[in-house]
C-alpha cells in the first residue's frame, strides 16, 4: 500500500483508539501499559529517530547544496529573497490572525480562573542574534543549534569551493555521505505509519476534551480556521501570482510531509520528509532547498505566529483589556520575532508567547488557560509551518530557475520515496 495513505489510515485509527482509551485513562493497567507504555515508547522512538537525522542531514545537505550552486554569487540573492519572503509570509499570517480575532472576539465572556501556570524563561531576541555565530562548533552540533549549524555549514561549503583540488575531494566525500544519510531517511520512513499511530493515540488518550468545550472552543476553532485560511489562501495566492505555480499540485505533493508534521508536532523532525517531498514532488533543485528548508524550519513559523497572535488577543479579551492600534502593531512585530526564535520542536511556540504577552502588558500566567489544548493546535500549526517553508522554497526556486517544472507538473506523487509505482495525483 502507498505509504502516505497508510500513514493517514494509521493516524485516523490512532485517533479513534486514543479517544476510546481516554475513557479508561483512570485504569492503571491501560495507563501504564498502553498510554504511557507502548504508545509512549513507540511514538518517542519515531520522533527520536527523525531527530537523530536532523543534524547530519542539515549539515551534509547544506554543504552539498551550496557547493553545487553553479554560481556561488547566487547565494546572496537566494538568502535575501528567502529571508524576505519568510518575513512577509509571517507578517501576513499575523495580520490574518489578528483580524479574525478582532472580528470573532473569541475571549469575550471567557471566565477568568486561576490557571496555576508557572512561567518558563523565553529567549530574548538579542540572544538569538548573538548566538548566530557558534563559539564552539562541537557544542552547536551536540545541542542541535540549527542556526549555528547552518552558518557553519555555509562557511564550510564556501571554503571547500576556495580550496581547489583538496576542496574537490572533500566535496566528493560529502556527496557520497549525502546519499547514505538519505538512505537512512528511507529506512526510518518505512516505520512512519506506526510512529504516527502511537503519537496520535497517546495524544488523544491524554487529551482532556472537556476543557475544549469549557469556553476554549472558540479559541481553538479560530486558530484552526486561521491556519487553514493562511495555508489555502495566502500560500495559494503567493504560489499562483508570485511563483506562477499551480497551488493544488503543490499541496498534493506536500501531503506526506504535512501528515508527518501533524503527527510529530516538530518542523525539525519533519525536515527529512519535507526535503524529500520538495525534491521529488515539487522539483526544487537541491542547491536551493538544501539552504531554504533548514533555514525555514528554524526561522519561519507562520502557524506558530498565528497561534501567538490569536492567543494574545484571546487573553486580552478574556481579561477585558482593550488593545490600542500601536499595541496591535507591537504584536505583529514581537510575534514575528518570537516565531523566529521558536525552536522547531513541540510546544515551544507557547513558551515564546510569553515574550509577546509581556510586550503588551498581559499576564503570562494566562498561558495556563490555553495550555491544555495546545498539543492539538501544535500539530496543526506545525503542518502549516512546514508548508510555508516549502511554498517559499518553490517560489524562490522558480525565480532563480532552480525548479524542474516537469517534476512539478508530473501527475504522480512520490510518498514512498523508493516506490516504483507512485500514486496518481
Ligand atoms: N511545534 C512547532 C514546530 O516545530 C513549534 C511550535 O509552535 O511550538 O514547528
Amino acid at each position: 500500500m502507498n505509504i502516505s495513505l497508510k500513514i493517514l489510515i494509521f493516524m485516523v485509527v490512532g485517533g479513534i483508539v486514543g479517544t476510546i482509551l481516554h475513557q479508561f485513562s483512570g485504569n492503571a493497567f491501560i495507563n501504564e501499559y498502553f498510554i504511557n507504555g507502548a504508545f509512549h515508547v513507540g511514538g518517542k522512538w519515531f520522533v527520536n529517530a527523525l531527530k537523530m537525522l536532523m543534524v547530519p542531514l542539515v549539515f551534509v545537505s547544506i554543504v552539498c547544496g551550496v557547493c553545487s550552486l553553479a554560481d556561488p554569487k547566487k547565494l546572496g540573492n537566494l538568502s535575501l529573497k528567502t529571508i524576505g519572503l519568510y518575513l512577509v509570509t509571517t507578517a501576513l499570517a499575523l495580520v490574518l490572525a489578528i483580524s479574525l480575532a478582532l472580528i470573532f472576539q473569541p475571549g469575550e465572556g471567557m471566565p477568568l480562573k486561576d490557571t496555576g501556570y508557572v512561567a518558563k524563561e523565553s529567549v530574548p531576541f538579542v540572544n538569538v542574534l548573538v548566538n548566530l555565530i557558534p563559539s564552539n562548533v562541537v557544542q552547536a552540533f551536540a545541542e542541535a543549534k540549527m542556526l549555528q549549524i547552518i552558518i557553519f555549514a555555509i562557511l564550510f561549503a564556501i571554503a571547500i569551493m576556495h580550496s581547489g583540488k583538496a576542496g574537490e575531494r572533500i566535496k566528493e566525500f560529502f556527496d557520497s555521505l549525502n546519499e547514505v544519510v538519505l538512505a537512512i531517511v528511507n529506512i526510518i520512513m518505512k516505520f512512519a505509519p506506526y510512529g504516527v499511530f502511537c503519537l496520535i493515540a497517546k495524544t488523544f488518550a491524554t487529551f482532556d476534551t472537556e476543557s475544549l468545550f469549557q469556553g476554549l472552543f472558540w479559541y481553538f476553532a479560530l486558530v484552526v480556521l486561521a491556519l487553514i485560511l493562511h495555508a489555502l489562501i495566502t500560500y495559494s495566492a503567493l504560489l499562483r501570482f508570485v511563483g506562477g505555480l499551480n497551488p493544488i499540485v503543490f499541496f498534493k505533493g506536500m501531503w506526506p510531509a504535512m501528515i508527518t508534521a501533524f503527527g510529530t508536532s516538530s518542523s525539525a523532525a519533519t525536515l527529512p520528509v519535507t526535503m524529500r517531498c520538495v525534491e521529488k514532488n515539487i522539483g526544487v533543485k537541491k542547491s536551493t532547498y538544501s539552504f531554504t528548508l533548514p533555514l525555514g524550519a528554524t526561522i519561519n513559523m507562520d502557524g506558530t505566529a498565528i497561534m501567538q497572535g490569536i492567543a494574545t488577543l484571546f487573553i486580552a479579551q478574556a481579561y477585558g483589556e482593550a488593545l490600542t492600534a500601536a499595541q496591535l502593531g507591537m504584536i505583529v512585530v514581537t510575534a514575528t520575532l518570537a516565531s523566529i526564535g521558536t525552536a522547531a520542536v513541540p510546544g515551544v511556540g507557547l513558551i515564546m508567547l510569553q515574550g509577546v504577552l509581556l510586550q503588551v502588558g498581559l499576564p503570562i500566567e494566562a498561558i495556563g488557560m490555553i495550555l491544555g489544548i495546545d498539543r492539538l493546535l501544535d500539530m496543526t500549526r506545525t503542518a502549516v509551518n512546514i508548508s510555508g517553508d516549502a511554498a517559499v522554497s518553490a517560489i524562490v526556486a522558480k525565480s532563480e530557475g532552480e525548479i524542474d517544472l516537469d517534476v512539478y507538473n508530473d501527475p504522480v506523487i512520490h510518498s514512498n520515496f523508493e516506490d516504483p509505482e507512485p500514486e496518481t495525483k
